[in-house]
């Protein structure tokens, strides 16, 4: 079968100077990670991908691929023809009827661009002519050269390149082009936001989940897990961790004062997640964290958290409010799944009035006294991990090759 095309246009990454290579190489690997298996080819040419991919690929699991590879600010399915005005005319008649201009209502502006100069006519030669094609086909659509409701984009290159209806990618910069972290991933509104807004400038991440069954249900492992799949596209797929930590949990109930109980979680979740992190080789921690959503997100209790481990703790929510987090987690489709009513913390391993003004050595003191590293070991062994692949699909482990994900592609 013939392949069909679609011409992506990268942002960023054509400010990068000496390292463009690198980045442009990475975002090709990356849509080859999601659609590799409809075989696909893809090429460059000034700023433009253009990924060919056999016909039986279905146009929505290559728009959900696209949409969700950071590092593409637009994309489109493109025909090409030959260098003939004719040969545009008869393109423009067979591609309009399946676009928006189909409509027949509103205002349009044909949008050509020669980059070869050698071709006769000039943009403005071409766009004229093309126009009578549009008023030909659909009499009552005016022209609009500022603000049209359809776009006909024409580029006279080595072949010629038509489209309509280019559709917006997610921006940012192409996973795995900016070291590796872990996200703690809780079934809340937050983190999920928190992970993206982090891939989205290039970081590679694995999620973390701490879980307290049977305090925690398993209905609720089932929502991280639903929620790890829904960010997998986004993060060029991910492993998740299920991190037990039901007998950490009571420890901490039945030793530490009750309104520091939050807050020695907290400090037992960086730690561990400080194990996991380097046996990765990943050097960063996130959170969905954001000033003083609750009590143990004030500065002084972050401050605290933080200096239960060295690596960087990376925050990218601290200055947002719920409500332009929760409008992400909309955009992004996990806002959904996040408010399905199953707790990820147990009550009764909640204080009644958490502490929100700690002061750090005291706390830190405390945190010592309770004697977590046994529990942590612990729980690092029985760490389960589940792979969710770039399209969002869990895999088996025996599926996936163990790399460090370094130059592989894979998570
Ligand atoms: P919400 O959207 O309801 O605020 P949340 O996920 O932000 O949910 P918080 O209690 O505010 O929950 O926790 C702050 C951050 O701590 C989370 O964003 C997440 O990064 C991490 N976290 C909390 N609980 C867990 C958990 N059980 N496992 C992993 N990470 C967790
Ligand atoms: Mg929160």
């Amino acid at each position: 079968m013939p392949d069909k095309l679609y011409l992506i246009k990268e942002g960023e990454i054509s400010l990068k100077g000496g390292n463009r290579n690198l980045f442009e190489k990475r975002l090709r690997q990356n849509i080859k990670d999601k659609l590799g298996s409809y075989g696909v080819s893809i090429g460059k040419q000034k700023g433009r991908i253009y990924l060919g991919i056999d016909e039986s690929a279905p146009d929505q699991e290559v728009e959900k691929a696209l949409k969700t590879t950071f590092g593409i600010t637009g994309f489109a399915r493109a025909y090409t023809t030959e260098k003939d005005i004719e040969a545009m005319r008869e393109t423009a008649r067979q591609i309009l009827p399946l676009s928006d201009f189909a409509s027949g209502k509103g205002t349009f502006k044909i949008d050509a661009r020669r980059e070869d100069k050698s071709f006769p006519l000039s943009s403005y030669d071409i766009s004229v002519d093309l126009a009578s094609t549009v008023h030909e086909m659909y009499p009552e659509l005016e022209v609009d050269l500022k603000n049209p409701d359809h776009t006909l984009h024409v580029e006279v290159r080595k072949e010629v390149y038509m489209y309509t209806d280019s559709r917006k990618g997610p921006g940012g910069l192409p996973v795995q082009t900016a070291g590796r972290g872990m996200i703690l991933l809780s079934g809340g509104i937050d983190s999920p936001v928190a992970a993206i807004s982090m891939a989205k400038r290039g970081m590679k991440l694995d999620c973390i989940y701490f879980h307290a069954y049977p305090y925690t249900s398993e209905l609720a492992l089932e929502k991280v897990k639903k929620l790890a799949s829904l960010i997998a596209p986004y993060l060029g797929g991910t492993r998740l961790y299920v991190v037990p930590f039901t007998d950490g949990q009571l420890r901490i109930k039945k030793l530490a004062y009750e309104d520091e109980t939050t807050l020695m979680f907290r400090a037992s979740m960086m730690q561990t997640a400080q194990k996991l992190a380097t046996a990765r080789k990943a050097c960063a921690i996130v959170t969905g964290e954001a000033l003083s959503q609750v009590a143990s997100q004030t500065l002084e209790a972050m401050s605290f958290t933080d200096s239960m481990t060295d690596l960087l703790v990376l925050r990218p929510l601290v200055g947002m409010d719920k409500e332009e987090i929760i409008g992400i987690s909309k955009e992004i489709g996990t806002y959904e799944t996040s408010i399905l009513p199953y707790e990820d913390c147990c009550v009764i391993f909640s204080p009644k009035h958490p502490i929100t003004h700690p002061v750090k050595e005291v706390v830190r003191r405390h945190y010592e006294a309770l004697g977590m590293d046994e529990e942590i070991d612990k729980a690092i062994a029985a760490t389960q991990v589940f792979y969710f692949n770039p399209m969002g699909q869990e895999e088996e482990r025996n599926s996936m090759p163990d790399s460090d994900g370094e130059d592989s592609g894979r998570v």
